[in-house]
């Protein structure tokens, strides 16, 4: 079931990650799907976006959030004032997904 997941999510969240890169005008280094316990997302120091599989389970507009808030951080590293403006940019619906994350966290402890 795992394994269906994660195949579902690259299939699914990789592609979304290339498009909004286009459209934010940002480069980055690889984007991979992994398997965190406490994180969505996140972004390395070599431009690298990570983002959790068990957002397969996440509406569309949640997946395109993580999406946008990482890639934001290629622009800008800290959750500034700038950083949430390119955010609410790309991404009209930031409080609704944030307050859907929030409700939700407990799918990263979950097991599948
Ligand atoms: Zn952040």
């Amino acid at each position: 079931m795992r394994e269906w997941y994660i195949a579902r999510a690259k299939e699914r969240i990789l592609p979304r990650v290339v498009k909004q890169a286009r459209e934010l005008g940002v480069s980055f280094g690889r984007a991979r799907i992994v398997d965190s316990r406490y994180r969505w997302g996140s972004c390395t120091v070599h431009d690298n976006i990570n983002l959790n599989w068990r957002l397969i389970k996440a509406p569309i507009f949640v997946i395109d959030y993580v999406i946008a808030h990482e890639l934001a951080h290629l622009l800008e590293p800290n959750h500034t004032p700038r950083f949430w403006n390119i955010v609410n940019i790309q991404v009209p619906t930031v409080d609704k997904a944030r307050d859907w994350l929030k409700e939700h966290g407990q799918i990263l402890e979950e097991e599948v």
